[in-house]
């Protein structure tokens, strides 16, 4: 039987303290070689089996072989110069010295397809996978060759659907592409951004994903968000175009944030994971609080479609907490399955 209200996670989760150090975010690699290579493949088994002792239905690696959610997919691209370091203003929000663009970019090895090979092998539930968005990487460099954000994110556009047929291939059902971006660049979005999506998932028969998102707890986004006013409405601004396109599920943020959450109906008739944890505190929701969360997406999203998720990674809580959350997701989620089952 299908499961009404399958839980997820929106990616990430903490690292253990022999792999990465925990509760930073982009940490380095404690382990090097062949040893980092199965470091991280324990990682990925206990990540999972944490998710599993928790309850969640569609389950990820938790992004245990990735330092970051975009470089690390970049470094496996030839035409990027990660020693030619430029200071660029990432989603208009924080300056960072990010690698440089300088000649066609191309993927010459699949860069997570034995990973998650490795996820399919260990579990029989459904799995996710997240890659990063076109946007969202051409966002995250210095274009010194394309000298054009939208060709830039073509070209990613390309090459993130070669790695997306080969996820499909070893058995991902869920292929998710990251895209805080959208949050930002509005007019880009609406122009090219949902079309370089859809140039992403093209001929995939899985199901695909968008998460948008308000970012990770740190700093630059926690200031950034005090200047949103009392009501976030940036979704209102890409919603509707992506309500047309052939992305199948949107994952964003909905616990403890201002979005106005009759903003979902915008998406009506799309599959929509609702975040109702709040990465961003260490404080653990209570069951009844992500019940409440689910309970108000429901009035905007048909129970078949809602899909109870976090608002975004767990990478930079501590294991205790993300744990913690992981379980009142699941019991929140269980609250709410039991009203519509009544
Ligand atoms: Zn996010």
């Amino acid at each position: 039987m299908k499961t009404l209200l399958p839980t997820s996670t929106a990616g990430s989760l903490p690292k253990p303290s022999w792999l990465a150090q925990p509760e930073v975010l982009w940490s380095p690699w404690k382990l090097q070689d062949e040893e980092l290579i199965s470091g991280q493949q324990d990682a990925l088994r206990v990540s999972l089996q944490e998710q599993q002792q928790a309850g969640i239905d569609i389950v990820s690696d938790g992004e245990q072989t990735r330092q970051h959610f975009v470089t690390t997919f970049i470094e496996h691209l030839s035409g990027v110069d990660f020693e030619n370091r430029q200071t660029v203003k990432i989603r208009d929000r924080y300056e960072a010295s990010v690698p440089t663009v300088v000649g066609p970019v191309s993927r010459t090895r699949p860069v997570f397809v034995e990973d998650a090979r490795f996820l399919r092998q260990q579990t029989g539930q459904k799995i996710k996978w997240a890659l990063p968005g076109p946007m969202t990487m051409v966002d995250t460099l210095y274009d010194d060759h394309y000298k054009s954000r939208e060709k830039l994110a073509w070209e990613f556009a390309g090459i993130l659907n070669q790695e997306a047929k080969e996820l499909e291939a070893v058995g991902v059902d869920i292929i998710q592409f990251d895209e805080p971006a959208f949050n930002v660049f509005f007019d880009e979005v609406n122009a090219w951004g949902i079309k370089c999506l859809e140039r992403a998932i093209e001929g995939l028969k899985c199901e695909t994903a968008v998460h948008i998102c308000y970012g990770y707890g740190i700093k630059a986004n926690t200031d950034w968000k005090k200047t949103l006013g009392s009501e976030w409405r940036q979704y209102e601004e890409v919603f509707p175009k992506l309500q047309q396109s052939n992305i199948d599920m949107i994952s964003l943020e909905c616990h403890n944030s201002r979005v106005p959450i009759e903003l979902l109906e915008l998406i009506r008739g799309k599959k929509v994971m609702v975040g109702a944890i709040d990465v961003a505190t260490d404080t653990i929701e209570t069951p009844e609080e992500v019940a409440d969360t689910l309970r108000k997406a429901l009035q905007f999203v048909d129970a078949d479609k809602l899909y109870p998720c976090t608002n975004c990674g767990m990478a930079p809580l501590s294991r205790e907490v993300a744990r913690g959350k992981l379980n009142a997701l699941s019991a929140g989620a269980d609250i709410v399955r039991r009203e519509l089952s009544a």
